[in-house]
């Protein structure tokens, strides 16, 4: 063979095998499961999405691979939950991707927190003061379907930005959502709405977004501060309080020990509920719009399942 014709053989070769990566445009990487359902939505098939932490993780907490540094080399895009949530794992990554794409500050760098509704905002100084890993507001704002909403409309548009060829795809596929998550939004609704400011407490403060949505109201936490463990004192407080106010449900996310939200609650004659704030953190909550429908419906069991009318 000729070398001209090896040369041919390899191009072809090489033509060959970036063939079915030129089909999906765009390759993005999301920290979290939330963020990749709604990239996912949007992008279709035109992009390729991956989340670095997985469903049943803390996302403040998640253990850095080496294989994380390879994604976010080859990531045209990351998309962050940002307001400090992953600032103990994402940071020293990026840096290691040597990825210019998506350093901070660059175009391939999106923080979803920016257009979102955000709660818990600090009035004071921002602090880290006491290990409180909540300094710039409230970072568990995908949990209001409202902000999903807002979410997904940013992603559009960097998506558009992105691989404008695409723009119309993106835009459609985004009106398609929007339309499924409003009708999906009156029906989760109707489901809560006999349990209209249902008090209960919660182990960390995962939920303030989604009781504004969904007309909960948290008295506690079995945390003293976001990401400090339970203390006796603070524990008796609680337990104080849930009597008190005849509270009788704990939502608890997966990753957290059981064996202080068990105790407060046979001492309150409380129930506990694992609820996960997250999809992929429990079997069935496979998307944005499914991890609601999971929460919900294990809400109202476990409402029902207290004696609360
Ligand atoms: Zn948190």
């Amino acid at each position: 063979m000729k070398p001209s014709l090896i040369l041919a053989a390899l191009f072809g070769l090489a033509f060959s095998a970036a063939v079915p990566r030129a089909e999906a445009a765009l390759n993005v990487v999301t920290t979290t499961t939330d963020l990749a359902s709604i990239v996912s939505e949007i992008g279709g098939d035109k992009v390729t999405v991956e989340s670095l932490a997985r469903g049943y993780q803390d996302p403040h907490f998640v253990e850095a691979k080496p294989s994380f540094v390879l994604k976010l080399h080859q990531a045209d895009l990351l998309v962050l939950v940002g307001r400090d949530l992953e600032i103990g794992w994402l940071p020293a990554l990026i840096t290691q991707s040597r990825n210019a794409r998506i350093q901070p500050g660059a175009d391939g760098y999106f923080d979803a927190s920016l257009t979102a509704k955000i709660l818990d905002l600090p009035t004071g100084q921002i602090t880290r003061a006491m290990g409180d890993v909540h300094p710039l507001g409230n970072p568990h704002y995908w949990l209001d379907p409202e902000n999903g909403r807002r979410i997904a409309k940013a992603v559009q548009a960097k998506l558009a930005q992105k691989d404008a060829a695409n723009a119309a795809y993106y835009a459609q596929r985004a009106a398609d959502f929007d339309r499924r998550l409003t009708e999906a939004q009156q029906r989760w609704k109707s489901m809560m709405a006999p349990y209209k400011g249902l008090k209960v407490v919660t182990y960390h403060r995962s939920w303030p977004n989604f009781a504004d949505a969904f007309g909960l109201d948290v008295i506690g936490y079995i945390e003293p501060k976001p990401g400090i463990p339970p203390t006796p004192q603070h524990t008796l407080d609680v337990i104080q309080a849930m009597k008190a106010q005849q509270v009788k449900l704990i939502l608890v996310e997966p990753y957290f020990d059981l064996k202080t939200p068990n105790s407060i609650a046979s001492q309150t004659g409380g129930k506990v509920l694992v609820l996960p704030p997250s999809v992929g953190g429990v079997k069935g909550a496979d998307d944005y719009l499914k991890l609601f429908e999971t929460e919900i419906s294990l809400l109202a069991a476990a409402i029902k399942a207290t004696g609360a009318k």
